[in-house]
């Protein structure tokens, strides 16, 4: 356990105001229960992720919430890995929790604590439950089990092992820890009540007999608690004050307090030794439930992640379209805009689905705050300026950041051979087009004024390259003598631009929402044209791009360098459109 001193609690005159944080249940819960002093006014919370896959954007909600009513009430969060299921947890993903955790801008109190921490008090206190009367050895079949359960129409049934006398289900389940019977033969069970209309309280199962290796206790235990039981006590031994989860929780809740209600002195005394504060009282934990995020398009179950990753159907856990944590932060996305989406989703108590467009309008207001501007020509296509001197390159000043004044300026060259978009020219445009087409005028930005001369073409009859003529007196991008240019391109000198890939993403499903559809494979849903890969034109500028800072590529979105970018092989990743459909939807409602 960490030496970390403790925390005095904290007066709710102390915590922090938040005027700008919207009040939710759980931020009135915790806030009543600090100015009533409970748990002697502290407050401690937990995030307890199974070590099974990467955190996604699902997680991130429960993340903020966790540490973040820790954090606004001055208290403490712990990070503990649910491990009590000893065949899936792998060390990659324990270390991939710990790093999104912190990038998400939260720190956890002490040590990473593990529920395999806590094995051993998780058998100790069966073994009292046991000695009380309240827990059972049962050699019930899963089946025949499944049968006395009953159903939320139909009581169970008293298990015929259930009166069991208190040395011989002691004896059985010293045997069960000693692994002298098969796997599923015997259960624990805890003894409450049959007839409960909650199916959770008719007679539970808390240990399960199970000869696998555990990724942090090896062989040493060959029986393992169920979560329902062992998350109370892990929770209760560490001083959780405010145990927080998601909604399917919400039917546990009885069994949970059942768990702890039995043997108080038990918790009291085990507290001394594993909670790592001096509690002035023993901590009573309660759990809380609020709604799971859910988002259109998107895939929220680690299981289904998984299994895009091992299908190959991804490039990993970190593929830039991936809902995880891991992978938005390599598509561009930035902690600030994931925390603020999240503040803006809320918490509530009922289910519903988020539209992505949320997440992208949280991640544009974000970045337009953060991002330089920069010109990338995505799909390239020549322009001579026909009355520029061949050789001579200017140096034209660029402003780096027009929602930040503080960003500054930078200079960007300008020669007689430049390349502009494709899509910025038509031979025979509309009315409307306000773009290249022959005999019109448009701006460069930052740069002059030009007018196009003739569209080059090959004998195949594709325009091959534009020629144009430049007004020298519009440097800058106004004319002298007022004449109007509605159109402003983006543009990069040829000479000096540099080649990058560029990888443009779509969503990864086609379908609001994938996976929802009995008998339909998940994966038949998706987006065919997720990715498409583009080599581009940039200028000069970006040469040092750096992998996690975003930048906006002017007209064409916000982009990111990817983690496998480097200075003569540029990749950027597309983090989002500049286009908000967000506030388009909102004002039209
Ligand atoms: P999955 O079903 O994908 O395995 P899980 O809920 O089992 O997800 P855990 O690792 O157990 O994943 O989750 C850790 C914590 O994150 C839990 O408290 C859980 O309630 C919360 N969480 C998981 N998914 C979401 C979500 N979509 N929205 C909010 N909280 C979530
Ligand atoms: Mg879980």
């Amino acid at each position: 356990m960490s030496s970390v001193p403790d925390p005095k609690p904290v007066a709710a005159a102390d915590a922090p105001a938040e005027a700008a944080a919207p009040m939710h249940f759980i931020r009135q819960i915790v806030a009543a229960d600090v100015q009533q002093g409970r748990n002697g006014g502290r407050v401690h919370t937990r995030f307890p992720p199974e070590p099974n896959g990467y955190l996604h954007i699902g997680h991130a909600k429960a993340i903020c919430i966790d540490f973040g009513m820790a954090k606004e009430f001055g208290g403490l969060c712990n990070l503990r890995m649910d491990d009590t299921n000893p065949s899936k947890e792998e060390v990659e993903y324990v270390d991939s929790i710990q790093e999104d955790v912190r990038w998400l801008g939260f720190d956890w109190f002490g040590d990473v604590r593990y529920a395999s921490d806590y094995f051993g008090a998780c058998y100790e206190y069966a073994e009292a439950l046991i000695q009380a009367g309240k827990a059972f050895v049962c050699d019930l079949t899963a089946e025949q089990m499944r049968e006395h359960r009953g159903t939320l129409t139909v009581p169970g049934k008293d298990s015929p092992f259930r009166e069991r006398p208190v040395a011989e289900n002691l004896d059985l389940f010293r045997r069960m820890r000693a692994g002298e019977f098969a796997d599923g033969v015997r259960t624990l069970r805890a003894k409450i009540d049959m007839n409960s209309p909650n199916i959770h309280m008719r007679d539970p199962v808390i240990y399960r007999g199970l000869r696998a290796s555990h990724h942090r206790t090896g062989e040493a235990w060959l029986i393992y608690p169920m979560y329902d039981y062992a998350h109370p006590i892990e929770d209760a031994l560490e001083g959780i004050t405010h145990s927080l989860c998601t909604l399917e929780f919400e039917i546990h809740r009885p069994l949970y307090d059942w768990v702890l209600d039995q043997i108080p002195e038990f918790f009291a005394e085990a507290q001394k030794k594993w909670s790592a504060l001096t509690l002035t009282e023993p901590a009573r934990p309660r759990q809380y439930e609020f709604a799971r995020l859910a988002i259109t398009y998107t895939i929220m179950s680690k299981r289904k992640l998984l299994e895009l990753v091992k299908s190959n159907l991804v490039e990993g856990w970190d593929d830039p379209r991936m809902p995880t944590l891991s992978g938005m932060r390599r598509r561009g996305y930035t902690p600030e805009a994931i925390r603020a989406f999240c503040e803006k989703v809320g918490v509530t108590k009922y289910n519903s689905v988020t539209d992505f467009a949320l997440l992208e309008h949280c991640l544009r207001e974000d970045l337009n705050q953060r991002a330089l501007r920069y010109m990338a020509v995505l799909d390239p296509i020549k322009v001579v300026i026909t009355n520029y001197p061949e050789g001579q390159v200017d140096e034209l000043d660029a402003v780096n950041n027009p929602a930040d004044p503080a960003a500054g300026t930078r200079q960007v060259p300008f020669s007689r051979e430049l390349y502009v978009e494709r899509a910025d020219f038509m031979e025979n445009p509309p009315k409307k087009f306000f773009r290249l087409a022959p005999g019109r005028e448009v701006r460069l930005r930052w740069g002059y004024l030009i007018t196009c001369t003739e569209a080059v073409k090959d004998a195949a009859g594709n325009i091959t390259e534009l020629r144009c003529t430049y007004d020298p007196a519009t440097r800058g991008g106004n004319a002298p003598d007022g004449r109007k240019v509605q159109g402003t391109i983006h543009w990069v000198s040829a000479a000096q631009a540099l080649d990058a890939t560029v990888r443009l993403y779509d969503r990864l499903f086609r379908v609001e929402e994938p996976g929802a559809t009995d008998g339909v494979d998940f994966k038949t849903e998706m987006n065919p044209d997720s990715l498409k890969i583009l080599t581009a034109k940039v200028e000069p500028a970006l040469a040092n791009a750096k992998p996690g800072v975003p930048v906006q590529f002017e007209r064409t979105g916000y982009f990111c360098a990817d983690k496998a970018s480097a200075p003569g092989r540029l990749l950027f990743n597309r983090t989002v459109t500049l286009r908000d459909s967000w506030i388009k939807a909102a004002s039209k409602a």
